[in-house]
C-alpha cells in the first residue's frame, strides 16, 4: 500500500492512544512524494535563556511515493512518533537514536509486537519505485571506449548539446565510437541529463535491450 494524509493522521491518533498514552496532542503529520526516506521528523531547534536547548513546531512527514506492506509504513510512522515524543518531553536525548531512543523502541517492539528499527533504509527495489517512471524523451549517446567499456550518457534534447558532448567526448581520444539515440524509455530517468563529459558503465546487453528495442531510434551515428 502507498501512506496517504487520511490514513497517516489516523495511525498517528491510534498509536498515540495506544503506545504514547495520548501525549502527543497535536497531529503533526503530513504526506510527501520523497525520494530519500520513508519517514522524518522535522523540528525547530532555539536555545532557551538557561542554555538548554528546546524543540518545536514538529512536522513528521511520510512519504507516499512507496508501496511497501503495511506493516512497515506503521512502523515507521512509530519511529517518526518516538523522536516526537522525545522532542516534547525529554530533549536532552535529542536528536538522533539516542540510548532513550533505543529503550522507547525496544519497549514498543516487546509490547506491541513490532518491528521498528533505527533505520528504515530503502530496499535496491524501494529505490527502484523512487525513479519517476513515467516517458519522458531522452538522447541517450551509447559510448564504446578503446580500451573496450560500454556505457551511455543522457543529453538534453538540444542540438548544441549533443554537438558539444561529442566533440569533448571524442577530443579526449578515449573513445572509439559514439552513437546517438532518442528514446522514451523510463529506464532513462534515473541518469543526470547534461552534457558533462562523462560516462555512466554499463552492460553492452543491458544498453542493448534499451537502445534498441521500442521507440529507440537511431538519429545520428559517428565512426571515426
Ligand atoms: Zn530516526
Amino acid at each position: 500500500m502507498k501512506a496517504d494524509i487520511v490514513y497517516v493522521q489516523e495511525k498517528f491518533r491510534e498509536f498515540n492512544r495506544r503506545m504514547f498514552d495520548g501525549k502527543l496532542s497535536e497531529s503533526p503529520m503530513a504526506v510527501t512524494n520523497a525520494k530519500t526516506y520513508l519517514g522524518v521528523c522535522a523540528f525547530r531547534k532555539h536555545r532557551k535563556w538557561n542554555g538548554k536547548l528546546e524543540y518545536s513546531d514538529f512536522k513528521i512527514r511520510i512519504s507516499k511515493r512507496f508501496d511497501l506492506p503495511q506493516e512497515e509504513i506503521d512502523d515507521t510512522i512509530i519511529h517518526e512518533m518516538i523522536h516526537y515524543w522525545i522532542g516534547l518531553y525529554s530533549p536532552a536525548d535529542m536528536p538522533g537514536h539516542s540510548p532513550l531512543f533505543r529503550k522507547m523502541m525496544a519497549d514498543i517492539n516487546q509490547r506491541f509486537d513490532r518491528n521498528i528499527r533505527v533505520s528504515h533504509r530503502l530496499s535496491a527495489e524501494q529505490q527502484e519505485q523512487a525513479f519517476d517512471n513515467r516517458p519522458k524523451k531522452h538522447i541517450v549517446a551509447s559510448v564504446v571506449l578503446k580500451d573496450g567499456r560500454t556505457g551511455i550518457k543522457v543529453i538534453p534534447c538540444l542540438e548544441r548539446h549533443i554537438r558539444r558532448y561529442r566533440r569533448g567526448m571524442m577530443a579526449s581520444g578515449k573513445v572509439s565510437s559514439i552513437e546517438f539515440y532518442q528514446t522514451t524509455d523510463p529506464f532513462f530517468n534515473r541518469f543526470p541529463s547534461s552534457s558533462a563529459f562523462k560516462v555512466y558503465f554499463l552492460d553492452p546487453a543491458v544498453i542493448a535491450e534499451h537502445l534498441r528495442t521500442g521507440d529507440g531510434s537511431v538519429r545520428e551515428q559517428n565512426r571515426p
